[in-house]
């Protein structure tokens, strides 16, 4: 256990003490505790999350990983990029199949 020391603003305070009253025996640091594990959960798990992607002119032909449409030689599917990070849709490990995806679906993803 450690004693931490951080600033809150007149209503998170208000709010703090409020659900700490209603949920927590009047017990602060549990209340902030179960918020952050409430805050993890909802965030998502810890994983490979898509950062963005590159293009691809194919030169066989090859199948969107998400839509499963298929494409023919010299068009432009789209290759993630993936980075350490946190999110509910998170992979465990990286991806050892090809994954292209065409630009509707890969614009799907980016902008999540
Ligand atoms: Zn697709």
């Amino acid at each position: 256990m450690k004693r931490l020391n951080f600033t809150l603003d007149d209503e998170t305070i208000a709010l703090l003490y409020r659900i700490a009253e209603q949920y927590y025996h009047g017990n602060k640091s549990l209340a902030v505790r179960a918020a952050v594990e409430s805050l993890a959960a909802h965030l998502g798990h810890e994983g490979w999350v898509v950062a963005g992607f590159v293009p691809v002119e194919v030169d066989n032909d090859a199948e969107c990983h998400i839509c499963h449409r298929h494409f023919e030689p010299g068009e432009t599917l789209y290759r993630p990029v993936f980075r350490k990070g946190r999110a509910p849709q998170a992979l465990p490990h990286l991806p050892r199949e090809q994954w292209l995806e065409c630009s509707d679906c890969a614009q799907g993803l980016a902008h999540e």
